[in-house]
């Protein structure tokens, strides 16, 4: 069973370091979805996080409503981006998160992006209570194959992140960037102008192989 934790709206100055600490206490990855124009703000902890064997996306240059956008102004949004994710990273992110989730068709299948949603919403924004976040998480039933929706720029994620990822570990599953866990869990590739959405992650995870049956005594 596998888990990706995403966290979106960073990089920050201290909370992206801190939830990198606790994955790296535990040896577990997660996705971060950044607006590129946060970058500057903290661009070791992205390397860093890059190093550790972290997923960076992209959540546009400056959290962009993309799905009210025409392609013009889609992809001088995302040229913006990729320019800083270049300068800091070196590369350009395969994943894009579209702020609000909101999208039109010319995103989906102009983009270039895989892009990606989520299917647990720990609405951690809204509640900034780490304890709401964690409760929501633990009552949200089998979590195999599930995206989960956190972001690194509150104290309250950080405290929920810090019971949450070896919760999650103590319940048998895999912490996996999202790439990881369409590939690894879902046995499907990460593909361009193509919609990774709540209906993938929630109903199209495929059962896990048997478990071996244990060796006779
Ligand atoms: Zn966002």
């Amino acid at each position: 069973p596998m888990v990706a934790l995403t966290f979106d709206d960073g990089p920050h100055a201290v909370y992206t370091d801190q939830i990198l600490d606790i994955l790296e206490e535990h040896g577990a990855v997660a996705t971060f979805f950044e607006v590129a124009r946060n970058l500057p703000k903290a661009p070791e902890a992205v390397r860093r996080a890059a190093d550790m064997g972290c997923e960076i996306g992209s959540h546009s240059y400056r959290h962009a409503n993309l799905g009210k956008m025409d392609q013009a102004a889609q992809q001088a949004d995302q040229a913006a981006a990729d320019a800083l994710f270049q300068e800091v990273l070196g590369t350009t992110p395969a994943l894009l998160r579209p702020p609000y989730g909101s999208m039109n068709k010319t995103l989906k299948t102009t983009s270039g992006r895989s892009i990606v949603t989520w299917s647990i919403d720990t609405e951690d924004w809204r509640s900034k209570d780490a304890d709401k976040v964690v409760t929501g998480v633990e009552n949200a039933g089998n979590l195999d194959g599930q995206v989960i929706l956190l972001h690194s720029i509150y104290e309250s994620t950080v405290a929920a992140t810090e019971v949450l990822v070896p919760w999650l570990l103590e319940q048998g599953y895999q912490l996996v960037t999202v790439s990881e866990l369409i590939q690894l869990r879902f046995g499907d590739q990460v593909e361009p102008n193509r919609t990774y959405n709540y209906d993938y992650f929630r109903f199209q995870v495929p059962p896990l192989p048997a478990e071996t049956a244990p060796a006779a005594a």
